[in-house]
Formats: C-alpha cells, sequence, structure tokens
C-alpha cells in the first residue's frame, strides 16, 4: 500500500488509520499521540492520549489534570500496539519530553518528528536520529537564510549589555515552555550565579524542569519591594514575551527589552516587536541542520509540515528525495 494511504493530512491533523488516531490534532480526537507540550501540538480536550511522562506533566500544568480521558505515558524507546500500529517514541531534542514518533505500519516506518533540534541544550534530551522510509520533518526554519548563531555568543551579547547599562533591569523575553528554562540553564553555564527574576507565569514549569533534573539555580519572583524600581536594578528578569508589553514591565529601572527567539535573525521582527537586544536562540533546526538531517537518515520520501514547506521541498528534490508538502493547518508554534 502507498505510504500516504497509511498515514496522511485529515482534518483533525495527521491520521493513521490502521492505529485509528491522530498526531498531534488541531481539534479534539478519540485518540492522539502528542510529540510535545507546546500549545498548538499538545492541545486538551481528547479521549485517550500518549505521550512521554513529560509531556503528559506538562499537559497537565498547562490545562489542568482533566485535560483528557485517560493518558498513557510513553518510555524513549519502548514499542506500543495500537491496532496495526506499533508506536515508539524517540527524543526529539525541542524542550522537555519532546519526542518524535516512529510508526510502523505494513511493512512501512513513519518518522514524524514533530518540532526538533539538532543543537545542544541540557534541559531535554538530546534529538536521536530514528531510521524511517518516510520522514516528516518540520520546516519553521527551512529558507537558506537561516542560520542560528552559537548560543553562548548571544548570552555574551546580554552580558555585555548589562556591563555596559549597569542600572537598567534586563527583561528577557522566552515563552514560558523551553526557551525560559534553556535561556536560564545557558546563563548558568556561562557562569552567572546570581539570582534571576521571573515572571510568576513561569514558575510552574520552572519548578517542573527542577523536578526533572534541570538545575536552574537561584530564581525568584519578579516581584518590587514597596515598588521601588531600583530595586531590580542591573538584574536579568525573564518572562513571556508578552508580558513586556504590558504596564507590568514599566515598573522595573528603565527596562531593557531582550527577546530570545530564532526570529531575531529577522530584524524587522526585532524592530516591530520594541526589542532593543535580540538574541538568537532557536529551539527548532535552522536550515543547515534540516539538510544535514535529511541526508543522514536518507529516508525513501520526506514529508514537510508546518513553517517554509515549498523551499525545503525544492531542496529535497535537487538533492535526489523525492518529497511533498504536507499542509497541515493549526501550527504556529509557540516556543521560538
Ligand atoms: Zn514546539
Amino acid at each position: 500500500m502507498k505510504p500516504d494511504r497509511l498515514l496522511y493530512p485529515a482534518p483533525a491533523g495527521l491520521y493513521c488509520p490502521a492505529g485509528d488516531f491522530y498526531v498531534d490534532p488541531v481539534r479534539p480526537v478519540q485518540r492522539a499521540l502528542i510529540t510535545h507540550g507546546h500549545s498548538d501540538h499538545a492541545r486538551a480536550g481528547h479521549g485517550a492520549v500518549l505521550a512521554t511522562r513529560e509531556t503528559l506533566d506538562i499537559m497537565a500544568i498547562r490545562h489542568g489534570p482533566d485535560f483528557c480521558g485517560a493518558a498513557q505515558p510513553a518510555a524513549y524507546g519502548e514499542t506500543i500496539d495500537l491496532g496495526g500500529a506499533g508506536v515508539s517514541f524517540h527524543p526529539a531534542g525541542h524542550v522537555l519530553g519532546s519526542a518524535q514518533i516512529a510508526i510502523a505500519v505494513n511493512g512501512t516506518r513513519f518518522c514524524v518528528s514533530g518540532d526538533y533540534k539538532r543543537g545542544a541544550d541540557p534541559t531535554c534530551a538530546p534529538y536521536e536520529p530514528v531510521a524511517c522510509d518516510v520522514f516528516i520533518t518540520e520546516a519553521t526554519f527551512g529558507l537558506p537564510v537561516f542560520h542560528h548563531p552559537d548560543p553562548k555568543g548571544e548570552i555574551d551579547k546580554l552580558f555585555t549589555s548589562l556591563k555596559q547599562f549597569p542600572e537598567r533591569t534586563h527583561l528577557v523575553g522566552a515563552y514560558s515552555l523551553g526557551k525560559a528554562q534553556r535561556v536560564i540553564r545557558l546563563l548558568r553555564d556561562c557562569g552567572y550565579d546570581k539570582p534571576i527574576y521571573i515572571h510568576g507565569s513561569l514558575a510552574r514549569l520552572c519548578d517542573y524542569y527542577v523536578s526533572r533534573g534541570v538545575d536552574l539555580g537561584d530564581l525568584r519572583p519578579a516581584t518590587l519591594e514597596k515598588d521601588d524600581p531600583t530595586d531590580l536594578s542591573g538584574a536579568i528578569v525573564v518572562g513571556p514575551p508578552s508580558a513586556f508589553a504590558e504596564r507590568w514591565a514599566r515598573r522595573f529601572n528603565e527596562p531593557l527589552v531582550a527577546f530570545a527567539s530564532g526570529w531575531m535573525m529577522v530584524r524587522q521582527r526585532a524592530k516591530q516587536g520594541g526589542v532593543e537586544l535580540p538574541l538568537v536562540i532557536s529551539d527548532h533546526c535552522d536550515w543547515p541542520e534540516l539538510t544535514e538531517t535529511i541526508r543522514e537518515l536518507s529516508p525513501a520520501e520526506v514529508w514537510v509540515t508546518h513553517g517554509r514547506e515549498e523551499a525545503l521541498v525544492r531542496w529535497c528534490e535537487l538533492n535526489g528525495f523525492p518529497a511533498r508538502p504536507l499542509h497541515l493547518v493549526g501550527y504556529e508554534d509557540e516556543g521560538d
């Protein structure tokens, strides 16, 4: 049977009829397999959910304990039979608990990579290549212009700014799942051992990362004693980017707004967002990582989803890998 009869895009998401399940469905379904906890992939209201322990915990933190009818944890590498399909979860290196999902059906092996990156990140298990016939890849940064720099160099820019403006409170925008914890961990790995102040909305996820063995150092709530703005002079405050557009951010001393995102490569985006200090730190593959991964796996077919589909499909065709865009809708990653 042709692969596109075994796994295909349906209105609710990528569907496997042999196992009667969807991967990262965008609307409530009977059975969902979830790659990771970002909100566009991990929605509430499914009947049964199969995901890693961490992804299930993260979904419970974000959506409440009743986020689905029945939750089943999958350990990395364990094969689980679902009807006529055998599925297994493998580290994707994207955020804590993130997985690629391998699906073996009718002698064809698919790998749905979800979101993934190849660069080092001590806050989650590193990406593992999964041999497959059909590789389904994201293409968030799927244009040759996207090259992500060394994240430690970006953290150095923050240190330079702190030296240059020692009185100003440095507000670092970072999405609450994954990026915030990675930025904090990067600061620690670069030798920053002072307290880091966090917006209240990050507290539960930071606590959860710590409970899973990711040391984030001294974290404190970003509150000002007696509303004195000089309280956090020269401090680093990490919060979701949305919080920095609010009045909350203007209470700090001459706030300097930074934003950690792969999109900060695009100067226009930084400008529009009023970002004074763009930090190019991404939890997705850049163009060289995407193309190197495809070469490494050398699958019989590549299916490309969410992002710059056409450019990556074109690259695949030019390099001898049959490819097609999936045109799945509803994925706008919150995590970068
Ligand atoms: Zn994601």
